[in-house]
């Protein structure tokens, strides 16, 4: 039996990741965790008697315990509680599936306890990557892409020897408003952003994509897992999806990886790394396409990608206020506080304001965090 802890186990990753163990039957679900929705929690709770399950929010806590009372499973919350879930004893496994930099504590605490990360909360990379990336290897554990991008590029890798790789070819889709004008954008609002054209995915995720800053963040998460320079990445815009990244080897040679956008195959493919196992769902079929497009990222029109690899060049806790003023921003566009083209604003002005950390550690980073609040709280909306 493979022992996984789950961190955010009732959104769009996690979920998926449930639908896995129960196709595949031989994993067992040790500890889950969510934010608030304690009903969905209860129903995984029933479905899967993990060991321990964590609700972020106190109040919540108290009445999921009182409804599962018939149950042997804990109920913890708050930070401690995550903490407790990503290093809980029995797990090999902890699959970071909570949206933000919220996931940064928890991923430390499960890899000094020895897990191996399958990684989908990118968010924790692009913040505190020159953490997580040294702890990782100093324990010893692999961090097991699963973002779809990352986890072809992994794909592509295998088998690589010692041979060397001059390029990471990213795709990205292009968001549901590729080809429009600045002023188009102006007229963008909360329903318009949460159409995604291939993928089926949480809310904040699927902002991302629509401004591009999703394909920033995962520019720096390359970056992080792979070890390659900012040059070495080049985004592609690809808007049927199909293939899900490329590598480009020193001879010329491009491998990618293709599929249906389907995550449940990157979540598999960590899970159960190296090996791959059968998988339901529909097969690609690429003659049901005609043709796959291939095009330059806008940059003009979508700052935010540009933002992100001038944040990644600078370094230090740039990344962080970088991904802090996306997410509230994302926060605030979602609550309908602020407009859609505000949120690479507000990228754009917190990344000029704060002040600059070169190595920042982990303290240092959620300072950074806060003050990316507060500057926030003070922008002219
Ligand atoms: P969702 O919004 O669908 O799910 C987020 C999960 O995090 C929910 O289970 C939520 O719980 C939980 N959560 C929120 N706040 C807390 C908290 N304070 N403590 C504990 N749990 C919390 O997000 P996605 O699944 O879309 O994305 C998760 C991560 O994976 C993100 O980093 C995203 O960028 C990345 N990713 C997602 C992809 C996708 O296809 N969805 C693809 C590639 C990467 P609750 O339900 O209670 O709010
Ligand atoms: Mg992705």
């Amino acid at each position: 039996m493979k022992k996984i802890a789950i961190l955010g186990s009732t959104g769009s990753i996690g979920t998926q990741t449930l639908a896995i163990a129960r196709e595949q039957k031989d994993i067992e679900v040790t500890a889950l965790a969510a934010g608030s929705n304690i009903a969905a929690l209860e129903r995984q709770i029933r479905e899967f008697a993990p060991k321990l399950a964590c609700v972020y929010d106190e109040e919540k806590a108290k009445e999921l315990r009182v409804n599962i009372a018939d149950l042997s499973t804990e109920v913890v919350s708050g930070m401690e509680g995550l903490l407790a879930v990503a290093s809980h004893p029995d797990s090999e496994i902890f699959v970071s599936a909570v949206v933000g930099m919220l996931g940064v504590r928890p991923t430390i605490a499960a890899i000094r306890s020895g897990k191996k990360i399958a990684l989908a909360n990118k968010e924790t990379l692009v913040t505190a990557g020159h953490l997580i990336m040294p702890l990782a290897k100093e324990h010893g554990v692999p961090i097991l892409p699963v973002d779809s991008e990352h986890s072809a590029i992994f794909q592509c890798l295998q088998g690589r020897e010692e041979n060397r790789i001059s390029k990471i070819l990213l795709t990205a889709s292009g968001g549901p408003f590729r080809g429009k004008t600045r002023a188009e954008l102006g007229q963008i609002q909360v329903e318009d952003a949460l159409k995604h054209p291939n993928w089926s995915m949480g809310k904040k995720i699927t902002i991302d994509s629509s401004t591009l800053v999703n394909k920033g963040l995962e520019v720096m998460e390359a970056k992080w897992l792979f070890d390659v320079s900012l040059e070495q990445i080049q985004v592609v815009v690809h808007p049927q999806s199909v293939i899900h990244s490329a590598v480009e080897y020193e001879d010329g040679a491009v491998i990618a990886q293709l599929g249906t956008p389907d995550m449940r195959l990157p979540i598999q493919y960590a899970l159960y790394y190296p090996k791959r196992r059968p998988l339901s769902g529909k097969r690609l079929d690429l003659c049901s396409f005609g043709s796959l497009t291939f095009e330059q990222p806008d940059t003009e029109t979508f700052p935010g990608l540009k933002l992100a690899y001038d944040a990644m060049a600078r370094g230090g806790n740039v990344p962080t206020i970088y991904n802090a003023a996306n997410e509230k921003a994302v926060a605030l566009f979602l609550d309908k506080k602020i407009s859609y083209l505000a949120i690479t604003e507000i990228i754009e002005s917190c990344m000029e304001q704060i002040a600059y950390k070169k190595h920042p550690s982990l303290e240092e980073i959620l300072e950074t965090e806060a003050l990316v609040y507060e500057a926030i709280e003070r922008y002219d909306r």
